[in-house]
Protein backbone atom coordinates (compact mmCIF):
# COMPACT_ATOMS: atom_id res chain seq x y z
CA UNK A 1 0.00 0.00 0.00
CA UNK A 2 1.32 3.35 -0.64
CA UNK A 3 1.30 5.65 2.45
CA UNK A 4 -1.26 8.61 0.46
CA UNK A 5 -4.55 8.39 0.69
CA UNK A 6 -7.37 9.24 -1.88
CA UNK A 7 -10.55 10.27 -0.50
CA UNK A 8 -12.72 10.80 -3.49
CA UNK A 9 -15.81 13.26 -2.81
CA UNK A 10 -15.28 16.40 -0.64
CA UNK A 11 -18.76 16.08 1.27
CA UNK A 12 -19.65 15.96 4.57
CA UNK A 13 -18.09 11.93 4.58
CA UNK A 14 -15.18 12.59 2.27
CA UNK A 15 -13.96 15.91 4.64
CA UNK A 16 -14.35 14.24 7.90
CA UNK A 17 -12.37 11.12 6.19
CA UNK A 18 -9.46 13.35 5.07
CA UNK A 19 -9.43 15.59 8.34
CA UNK A 20 -9.35 12.33 10.54
CA UNK A 21 -6.42 10.65 8.57
CA UNK A 22 -4.52 13.95 7.92
CA UNK A 23 -4.77 14.97 11.46
CA UNK A 24 -2.77 11.24 12.06
CA UNK A 25 -0.10 12.17 10.07
CA UNK A 26 -1.58 10.42 6.91
CA UNK A 27 -1.32 12.00 3.39
CA UNK A 28 -4.54 12.70 1.49
CA UNK A 29 -5.22 13.18 -2.04
CA UNK A 30 -9.26 14.56 -1.93
CA UNK A 31 -10.62 14.36 -5.34
CA UNK A 32 -13.48 16.50 -5.79
CA UNK A 33 -15.67 16.86 -8.72
CA UNK A 34 -17.11 20.64 -7.87
CA UNK A 35 -16.84 23.11 -9.51
CA UNK A 36 -16.74 21.69 -12.70
CA UNK A 37 -19.44 19.21 -12.14
CA UNK A 38 -22.40 19.25 -9.77
CA UNK A 39 -24.85 16.89 -9.10
CA UNK A 40 -28.23 18.01 -9.42
CA UNK A 41 -28.22 18.90 -5.90
CA UNK A 42 -25.08 20.78 -5.50
CA UNK A 43 -25.58 23.91 -5.96
CA UNK A 44 -22.13 25.88 -3.99
CA UNK A 45 -18.79 25.57 -4.80
CA UNK A 46 -17.42 24.65 -1.32
CA UNK A 47 -16.51 21.24 0.61
CA UNK A 48 -19.38 19.66 2.98
CA UNK A 49 -22.31 21.11 1.19
CA UNK A 50 -25.46 20.40 2.90
CA UNK A 51 -27.92 20.12 0.11
CA UNK A 52 -31.35 20.31 2.00
CA UNK A 53 -32.07 21.57 5.61
CA UNK A 54 -29.52 23.41 7.62
CA UNK A 55 -30.50 20.84 10.77
CA UNK A 56 -28.17 18.67 11.95
CA UNK A 57 -30.66 17.39 14.29
CA UNK A 58 -30.52 17.65 17.88
CA UNK A 59 -28.51 18.61 20.64
CA UNK A 60 -29.47 16.94 23.75
CA UNK A 61 -26.95 13.97 25.02
CA UNK A 62 -30.23 12.70 25.90
CA UNK A 63 -31.15 11.70 22.39
CA UNK A 64 -29.30 9.43 19.85
CA UNK A 65 -28.42 12.32 17.24
CA UNK A 66 -27.02 14.10 20.49
CA UNK A 67 -25.10 11.43 22.12
CA UNK A 68 -23.42 10.87 18.20
CA UNK A 69 -22.55 14.65 18.14
CA UNK A 70 -20.87 13.97 21.63
CA UNK A 71 -19.00 10.57 20.16
CA UNK A 72 -17.98 12.55 17.26
CA UNK A 73 -16.82 15.87 18.88
CA UNK A 74 -14.42 13.38 21.55
CA UNK A 75 -12.97 11.52 18.19
CA UNK A 76 -11.98 15.31 16.67
CA UNK A 77 -14.83 15.86 14.08
CA UNK A 78 -14.52 18.63 11.54
CA UNK A 79 -17.93 18.79 10.78
CA UNK A 80 -19.24 19.35 14.29
CA UNK A 81 -16.43 21.90 14.31
CA UNK A 82 -17.77 23.58 11.60
CA UNK A 83 -21.09 23.68 12.90
CA UNK A 84 -20.30 24.53 16.34
CA UNK A 85 -18.97 28.02 14.96
CA UNK A 86 -21.28 28.53 12.39
CA UNK A 87 -24.26 27.87 14.24
CA UNK A 88 -27.69 29.94 14.04
CA UNK A 89 -30.75 29.41 16.56
CA UNK A 90 -32.91 26.47 16.56
CA UNK A 91 -34.01 25.71 19.83
CA UNK A 92 -32.78 22.17 21.07
CA UNK A 93 -31.11 21.51 17.40
CA UNK A 94 -27.96 22.40 15.94
CA UNK A 95 -28.22 24.24 12.66
CA UNK A 96 -25.54 26.49 10.89
CA UNK A 97 -25.56 29.16 8.35
CA UNK A 98 -25.04 27.01 5.19
CA UNK A 99 -22.45 29.49 3.34
CA UNK A 100 -20.62 29.96 6.56
CA UNK A 101 -20.62 26.07 7.53
CA UNK A 102 -19.24 25.12 3.85
CA UNK A 103 -16.89 27.74 3.79
CA UNK A 104 -15.56 27.12 7.48
CA UNK A 105 -14.50 23.17 5.89
CA UNK A 106 -13.45 24.48 2.66
CA UNK A 107 -11.28 26.99 4.09
CA UNK A 108 -9.71 23.88 7.12
CA UNK A 109 -9.40 21.59 4.26
CA UNK A 110 -7.47 23.50 2.06
CA UNK A 111 -5.04 24.70 4.40
CA UNK A 112 -4.57 21.42 5.95
CA UNK A 113 -0.60 20.90 5.30
CA UNK A 114 -1.03 17.15 4.57
CA UNK A 115 -4.52 17.24 2.21
CA UNK A 116 -3.86 18.05 -1.30
CA UNK A 117 -7.11 18.68 -3.30
CA UNK A 118 -7.58 18.23 -6.84
CA UNK A 119 -10.53 18.96 -8.99
CA UNK A 120 -11.63 16.42 -10.99
CA UNK A 121 -14.66 13.55 -11.78
CA UNK A 122 -13.51 10.20 -10.52
CA UNK A 123 -14.83 7.62 -13.32
CA UNK A 124 -12.89 4.75 -11.73
CA UNK A 125 -12.58 2.75 -8.62
CA UNK A 126 -9.12 4.00 -7.10
CA UNK A 127 -6.21 1.82 -6.03
CA UNK A 128 -5.76 1.40 -1.91
CA UNK A 129 -5.84 2.81 0.32
CA UNK A 130 -8.53 4.60 -0.89
CA UNK A 131 -12.45 5.99 0.69
CA UNK A 132 -15.30 6.42 -1.63
CA UNK A 133 -17.15 8.77 -0.66
CA UNK A 134 -19.29 9.96 -3.76
CA UNK A 135 -22.53 10.66 -1.92
CA UNK A 136 -26.00 9.45 -2.80
CA UNK A 137 -26.13 11.44 -5.82
CA UNK A 138 -23.06 9.20 -7.59
CA UNK A 139 -23.83 8.26 -11.03
CA UNK A 140 -22.06 7.26 -14.57
CA UNK A 141 -18.80 5.81 -14.92
CA UNK A 142 -17.53 5.74 -10.98
CA UNK A 143 -21.85 4.09 -10.12
CA UNK A 144 -21.02 1.57 -12.75
CA UNK A 145 -17.43 0.47 -11.48
CA UNK A 146 -19.16 0.35 -8.02
CA UNK A 147 -21.53 -1.82 -9.14
CA UNK A 148 -19.53 -4.26 -10.89
CA UNK A 149 -17.14 -3.95 -7.98
CA UNK A 150 -19.53 -4.67 -5.28
CA UNK A 151 -21.58 -7.53 -7.99
CA UNK A 152 -24.91 -5.89 -7.33
CA UNK A 153 -27.20 -3.71 -8.50
CA UNK A 154 -27.28 -0.93 -6.13
CA UNK A 155 -30.59 -0.16 -4.07
CA UNK A 156 -32.27 3.35 -4.15
CA UNK A 157 -35.00 5.36 -2.43
CA UNK A 158 -36.27 9.30 -3.30
CA UNK A 159 -35.18 12.00 -1.50
CA UNK A 160 -36.77 15.57 -1.42
CA UNK A 161 -35.83 19.49 -0.55
CA UNK A 162 -37.80 21.83 1.49
CA UNK A 163 -38.21 25.33 -0.02
CA UNK A 164 -36.34 28.21 1.60
CA UNK A 165 -38.36 31.78 1.78
CA UNK A 166 -36.95 35.64 2.73
CA UNK A 167 -37.47 36.59 6.20
CA UNK A 168 -38.61 40.51 4.72
CA UNK A 169 -41.24 38.61 3.11
CA UNK A 170 -42.96 37.06 6.00
CA UNK A 171 -45.76 39.06 7.58
CA UNK A 172 -44.99 39.01 11.21
CA UNK A 173 -48.35 40.10 11.60
CA UNK A 174 -49.89 36.64 11.47
CA UNK A 175 -46.61 35.21 12.72
CA UNK A 176 -44.88 34.74 15.94
CA UNK A 177 -41.97 34.23 17.06
CA UNK A 178 -41.31 30.64 19.21
CA UNK A 179 -39.48 27.13 20.15
CA UNK A 180 -41.21 24.53 20.95
CA UNK A 181 -41.77 24.44 24.68
CA UNK A 182 -39.39 27.53 24.69
CA UNK A 183 -36.33 25.18 24.34
CA UNK A 184 -33.05 27.13 23.53
CA UNK A 185 -33.78 31.02 23.19
CA UNK A 186 -37.47 30.35 23.31
CA UNK A 187 -37.79 32.07 20.30
CA UNK A 188 -36.07 30.46 17.35
CA UNK A 189 -38.36 29.65 15.02
CA UNK A 190 -41.16 31.81 12.74
CA UNK A 191 -44.51 30.36 13.93
CA UNK A 192 -47.27 30.55 10.65
CA UNK A 193 -50.56 29.66 12.95
CA UNK A 194 -53.38 27.74 10.97
CA UNK A 195 -57.13 27.75 11.86
CA UNK A 196 -59.22 24.41 11.36
CA UNK A 197 -60.89 26.36 8.30
CA UNK A 198 -57.63 27.68 6.87
CA UNK A 199 -55.72 23.86 7.46
CA UNK A 200 -58.57 22.13 5.77
CA UNK A 201 -58.09 24.62 3.02
CA UNK A 202 -54.50 23.99 2.73
CA UNK A 203 -54.72 20.40 2.78
CA UNK A 204 -57.61 19.82 -0.30
CA UNK A 205 -54.73 22.22 -2.32
CA UNK A 206 -52.00 20.37 -1.00
CA UNK A 207 -53.64 17.13 -2.85
CA UNK A 208 -54.87 18.76 -5.40
CA UNK A 209 -51.68 20.37 -6.27
CA UNK A 210 -49.76 18.73 -9.42
CA UNK A 211 -46.16 17.18 -8.98
CA UNK A 212 -43.19 17.32 -11.01
CA UNK A 213 -42.70 14.19 -12.46
CA UNK A 214 -39.77 12.16 -11.04
CA UNK A 215 -38.06 9.38 -13.75
CA UNK A 216 -38.29 6.04 -11.98
CA UNK A 217 -40.44 7.13 -9.00
CA UNK A 218 -42.77 5.09 -7.10
CA UNK A 219 -44.09 6.04 -4.16
CA UNK A 220 -42.86 3.03 -2.57
CA UNK A 221 -39.54 4.15 -2.71
CA UNK A 222 -39.52 7.10 -0.52
CA UNK A 223 -37.69 7.42 2.47
CA UNK A 224 -40.30 7.89 5.64
CA UNK A 225 -37.66 10.51 7.46
CA UNK A 226 -37.52 12.86 4.13
CA UNK A 227 -41.36 11.92 3.03
CA UNK A 228 -42.46 14.79 0.77
CA UNK A 229 -45.30 16.82 2.72
CA UNK A 230 -47.73 16.05 0.07
CA UNK A 231 -47.26 12.26 0.38
CA UNK A 232 -47.63 12.40 4.08
CA UNK A 233 -50.87 14.44 3.76
CA UNK A 234 -52.34 11.50 1.50
CA UNK A 235 -51.97 9.40 4.60
CA UNK A 236 -54.73 11.27 6.19
CA UNK A 237 -56.84 14.50 6.99
CA UNK A 238 -55.53 15.42 10.19
CA UNK A 239 -51.68 13.30 9.27
CA UNK A 240 -49.97 16.81 9.18
CA UNK A 241 -51.96 17.99 11.74
CA UNK A 242 -49.95 15.30 13.94
CA UNK A 243 -46.79 15.33 12.21
CA UNK A 244 -45.00 18.39 11.03
CA UNK A 245 -47.85 20.85 11.85
CA UNK A 246 -48.26 20.11 15.00
CA UNK A 247 -48.65 22.72 17.33
CA UNK A 248 -47.88 21.13 20.70
CA UNK A 249 -45.41 23.53 22.62
CA UNK A 250 -46.49 25.99 20.29
CA UNK A 251 -48.90 28.60 22.10
CA UNK A 252 -49.68 31.62 20.15
CA UNK A 253 -48.06 33.92 22.94
CA UNK A 254 -50.65 36.69 21.40
CA UNK A 255 -53.53 34.56 22.12
CA UNK A 256 -51.73 32.26 24.92
CA UNK A 257 -53.86 29.58 22.55
CA UNK A 258 -52.78 26.56 20.71
CA UNK A 259 -53.71 26.56 17.16
CA UNK A 260 -55.52 23.67 15.18
CA UNK A 261 -51.76 23.56 13.20
CA UNK A 262 -48.23 25.49 12.72
CA UNK A 263 -46.20 26.02 9.78
CA UNK A 264 -43.05 26.60 11.17
CA UNK A 265 -39.93 27.65 9.84
CA UNK A 266 -36.23 27.88 10.60
CA UNK A 267 -33.24 30.73 10.63
CA UNK A 268 -30.92 29.44 7.54
CA UNK A 269 -28.60 31.59 7.08
CA UNK A 270 -26.59 33.81 10.22
CA UNK A 271 -27.80 36.93 9.17
CA UNK A 272 -31.49 35.49 9.49
CA UNK A 273 -32.34 36.76 5.93
CA UNK A 274 -33.36 33.67 4.66
CA UNK A 275 -36.18 30.60 6.65
CA UNK A 276 -36.33 27.26 5.62
CA UNK A 277 -40.23 25.38 5.86
CA UNK A 278 -39.67 22.97 8.80
CA UNK A 279 -40.73 19.35 6.90
CA UNK A 280 -41.94 20.83 3.79
CA UNK A 281 -39.93 18.80 1.23
CA UNK A 282 -42.07 18.94 -1.99
CA UNK A 283 -42.21 17.33 -5.66
CA UNK A 284 -44.75 19.78 -6.46
CA UNK A 285 -44.26 21.69 -9.50
CA UNK A 286 -42.80 25.17 -8.62
CA UNK A 287 -45.72 27.44 -9.36
CA UNK A 288 -47.86 25.22 -7.64
CA UNK A 289 -45.42 25.60 -4.69
CA UNK A 290 -45.77 29.64 -4.68
CA UNK A 291 -49.74 28.46 -4.96
CA UNK A 292 -50.36 25.98 -2.54
CA UNK A 293 -47.75 27.36 0.25
CA UNK A 294 -48.40 30.99 0.01
CA UNK A 295 -51.76 29.37 1.41
CA UNK A 296 -50.31 29.57 4.80
CA UNK A 297 -50.91 32.34 7.20
CA UNK A 298 -48.00 34.96 6.90
CA UNK A 299 -46.68 33.49 3.82
CA UNK A 300 -49.49 35.25 1.37
CA UNK A 301 -46.46 37.40 -0.05
CA UNK A 302 -43.18 34.89 0.32
CA UNK A 303 -40.78 35.19 -2.06
CA UNK A 304 -38.96 31.69 -2.82
CA UNK A 305 -35.14 31.75 -2.53
CA UNK A 306 -35.01 28.33 -3.75
CA UNK A 307 -38.37 25.54 -4.20
CA UNK A 308 -38.44 22.21 -2.73
CA UNK A 309 -36.67 19.39 -5.35
CA UNK A 310 -36.82 15.80 -5.11
CA UNK A 311 -33.94 13.71 -6.11
CA UNK A 312 -33.08 9.42 -6.25
CA UNK A 313 -31.44 8.63 -3.23
CA UNK A 314 -28.85 5.59 -3.99
CA UNK A 315 -27.16 2.98 -1.92
CA UNK A 316 -24.94 0.18 -1.52
CA UNK A 317 -26.10 -3.41 -0.12
CA UNK A 318 -23.85 -2.72 2.25
CA UNK A 319 -24.34 -6.38 4.41
CA UNK A 320 -22.13 -8.80 2.93
CA UNK A 321 -19.50 -5.93 1.30
CA UNK A 322 -18.62 -3.67 3.70
CA UNK A 323 -17.39 -4.36 7.92
CA UNK A 324 -18.30 -2.30 10.42
CA UNK A 325 -15.25 0.21 9.79
CA UNK A 326 -16.92 0.51 5.68
CA UNK A 327 -13.76 -1.18 4.73
CA UNK A 328 -14.94 -3.75 1.15
CA UNK A 329 -14.52 -7.30 3.30
CA UNK A 330 -12.77 -8.67 -0.03
CA UNK A 331 -10.52 -5.62 -0.85
CA UNK A 332 -8.56 -4.50 2.38
CA UNK A 333 -7.96 -0.31 2.39
CA UNK A 334 -10.65 0.21 0.08
CA UNK A 335 -13.14 1.58 1.97
CA UNK A 336 -16.66 4.15 1.31
CA UNK A 337 -17.88 6.53 3.39
CA UNK A 338 -20.97 8.79 3.50
CA UNK A 339 -24.83 8.08 2.29
CA UNK A 340 -23.76 5.80 0.01
CA UNK A 341 -23.19 2.95 2.43
CA UNK A 342 -26.52 3.24 3.84
CA UNK A 343 -26.56 5.39 6.60
CA UNK A 344 -29.21 8.58 6.27
CA UNK A 345 -28.50 12.10 7.14
CA UNK A 346 -25.43 14.76 7.23
CA UNK A 347 -24.10 13.89 10.68
CA UNK A 348 -23.99 10.13 10.26
CA UNK A 349 -22.50 10.40 7.09
CA UNK A 350 -19.91 12.20 8.55
CA UNK A 351 -19.59 9.57 11.09
CA UNK A 352 -19.31 7.05 9.05
CA UNK A 353 -16.25 9.04 7.24
CA UNK A 354 -14.81 9.67 10.42
CA UNK A 355 -15.01 6.03 10.94
CA UNK A 356 -13.21 4.90 7.94
CA UNK A 357 -10.70 7.87 8.36
CA UNK A 358 -9.60 6.21 11.71
CA UNK A 359 -9.83 2.92 11.05
CA UNK A 360 -7.45 3.31 7.73
CA UNK A 361 -5.39 5.78 9.86
CA UNK A 362 -5.12 2.42 12.57
CA UNK A 363 -4.38 0.17 9.62
CA UNK A 364 -1.54 2.04 7.74
CA UNK A 365 0.07 2.29 11.07
CA UNK A 366 -0.06 -1.24 11.67
CA UNK A 367 -2.45 -1.21 14.60
CA UNK A 368 -5.20 -3.23 15.26
CA UNK A 369 -8.16 -2.14 13.24
CA UNK A 370 -10.63 0.16 16.25
CA UNK A 371 -14.14 -1.47 17.34
CA UNK A 372 -16.52 0.85 18.35
CA UNK A 373 -19.00 -1.51 19.29
CA UNK A 374 -22.62 -1.36 19.55
CA UNK A 375 -22.22 0.25 23.28
CA UNK A 376 -21.66 3.64 21.11
CA UNK A 377 -23.99 5.39 18.30
CA UNK A 378 -20.75 5.58 15.90
CA UNK A 379 -20.30 1.96 15.94
CA UNK A 380 -23.61 0.94 16.19
CA UNK A 381 -23.94 2.72 12.81
CA UNK A 382 -21.45 0.70 11.28
CA UNK A 383 -22.78 -2.47 12.79
CA UNK A 384 -26.00 -2.06 11.23
CA UNK A 385 -24.56 -1.35 7.62
CA UNK A 386 -22.52 -4.45 7.77
CA UNK A 387 -24.91 -6.64 9.56
CA UNK A 388 -27.56 -9.23 7.22
CA UNK A 389 -30.75 -8.01 7.59
CA UNK A 390 -34.17 -9.20 5.87
CA UNK A 391 -34.33 -5.78 4.13
CA UNK A 392 -31.85 -3.21 4.17
CA UNK A 393 -33.40 0.26 4.71
CA UNK A 394 -31.23 3.71 5.53
CA UNK A 395 -30.29 4.39 8.83
CA UNK A 396 -30.56 7.22 11.04
CA UNK A 397 -28.50 7.76 14.60
CA UNK A 398 -31.22 5.73 16.70
CA UNK A 399 -31.07 3.95 20.44
CA UNK A 400 -32.59 0.83 18.47
CA UNK A 401 -28.79 -0.01 16.83
CA UNK A 402 -27.20 0.25 20.67
CA UNK A 403 -26.46 -2.27 22.57
CA UNK A 404 -29.24 -2.57 25.17
CA UNK A 405 -27.84 -1.86 28.40
CA UNK A 406 -27.45 -4.44 31.43
CA UNK A 407 -31.09 -4.05 34.32
CA UNK A 408 -34.08 -2.23 33.78
CA UNK A 409 -34.64 1.34 33.92
CA UNK A 410 -37.92 3.19 34.49
CA UNK A 411 -36.70 6.56 34.17
CA UNK A 412 -36.06 7.47 30.62
CA UNK A 413 -33.31 10.72 31.32
CA UNK A 414 -31.29 8.27 33.29
CA UNK A 415 -31.48 5.61 31.07
CA UNK A 416 -29.56 7.90 28.16
CA UNK A 417 -27.58 9.49 30.85
CA UNK A 418 -26.54 5.54 31.19
CA UNK A 419 -26.05 5.15 27.33
CA UNK A 420 -23.92 8.33 27.13
CA UNK A 421 -21.58 7.06 29.72
CA UNK A 422 -21.05 3.72 28.59
CA UNK A 423 -20.36 4.93 24.81
CA UNK A 424 -18.20 8.31 26.06
CA UNK A 425 -16.24 6.10 28.17
CA UNK A 426 -15.68 3.51 25.61
CA UNK A 427 -14.62 5.50 23.36
CA UNK A 428 -12.37 6.98 26.05
CA UNK A 429 -10.74 3.43 26.47
CA UNK A 430 -9.78 2.40 23.08
CA UNK A 431 -6.33 2.14 21.20
CA UNK A 432 -6.54 4.43 18.13
CA UNK A 433 -4.34 5.96 16.25
C1 LIG B 1 -31.99 15.83 -2.18
C2 LIG B 1 -31.43 15.37 -0.88
C3 LIG B 1 -31.84 16.00 0.29
C4 LIG B 1 -31.31 15.59 1.53
N1 LIG B 1 -31.70 16.24 2.64
C5 LIG B 1 -31.16 15.91 3.84
C6 LIG B 1 -31.52 16.64 5.00
O1 LIG B 1 -32.27 17.59 4.95
N2 LIG B 1 -30.98 16.27 6.19
C7 LIG B 1 -30.10 15.24 6.29
O2 LIG B 1 -29.62 14.97 7.40
N3 LIG B 1 -29.76 14.52 5.19
C8 LIG B 1 -30.27 14.82 3.97
N4 LIG B 1 -29.93 14.12 2.86
C9 LIG B 1 -29.14 12.88 3.00
C10 LIG B 1 -27.63 13.01 3.24
O3 LIG B 1 -27.40 13.36 4.56
C11 LIG B 1 -26.91 13.95 2.35
O4 LIG B 1 -27.04 13.46 1.04
C12 LIG B 1 -25.41 14.11 2.69
O5 LIG B 1 -24.93 15.20 1.97
C13 LIG B 1 -24.59 12.88 2.37
O6 LIG B 1 -23.22 13.14 2.62
P1 LIG B 1 -22.10 12.43 1.73
O7 LIG B 1 -20.79 12.96 2.18
O8 LIG B 1 -22.31 10.97 1.72
O9 LIG B 1 -22.38 12.93 0.23
P2 LIG B 1 -22.34 14.40 -0.39
O10 LIG B 1 -22.49 15.41 0.67
O11 LIG B 1 -23.31 14.37 -1.52
O12 LIG B 1 -20.86 14.52 -0.97
C14 LIG B 1 -20.44 13.81 -2.10
C15 LIG B 1 -19.36 14.65 -2.78
O13 LIG B 1 -18.74 13.86 -3.78
C16 LIG B 1 -18.60 14.61 -4.97
N5 LIG B 1 -18.59 13.63 -6.09
C17 LIG B 1 -19.62 12.86 -6.49
N6 LIG B 1 -19.23 12.07 -7.50
C18 LIG B 1 -17.92 12.33 -7.74
C19 LIG B 1 -16.95 11.83 -8.66
N7 LIG B 1 -17.27 10.88 -9.55
N8 LIG B 1 -15.68 12.34 -8.64
C20 LIG B 1 -15.34 13.32 -7.71
N9 LIG B 1 -16.24 13.84 -6.83
C21 LIG B 1 -17.50 13.35 -6.83
C22 LIG B 1 -19.81 15.51 -4.95
O14 LIG B 1 -19.63 16.66 -5.76
C23 LIG B 1 -19.92 15.86 -3.47
O15 LIG B 1 -19.18 17.01 -3.14
C24 LIG B 1 -30.40 14.50 1.59
C25 LIG B 1 -30.00 13.87 0.42
C26 LIG B 1 -30.50 14.30 -0.80
C27 LIG B 1 -30.04 13.61 -2.04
Amino acid sequence: MSKTVTVVGAGLAGCEAAWALANRGIAVRLVEMKPEHKSPAHHSDDFGELVCSNSLKAMRIDSAAGLLKAEMRQLGSLILQAAQETSVPAGGALAVDRALFSAYITEKIRSHPAISVEHARVEQIPDSPAIIATGPLTDGALAQAIAEKSGQDALSFFDAAAPIVTRESIDMDKAYLKSRYDRGDGDDYINCPMDEQTYTRFVTELLNAQTAPVHGFEENMLFEGCMPIESMARRGFQTLAFGPLKPIGLEDPRTGKMPFAVVQLRQDDASASMYNLVGFQTRLKFPEQKRVFSLIPGLENAQFVRYGVMHRNTYLRSPGFLNANYEVIACPGLYFAGQITGVEGYVESAASGLTAGIALAAALKGMPAPDFTAKTVIGGLGRYISAPHSRFDPMNANFSIVEPLPGRYKNKKLKYAAYAERSLAHISGMLLP
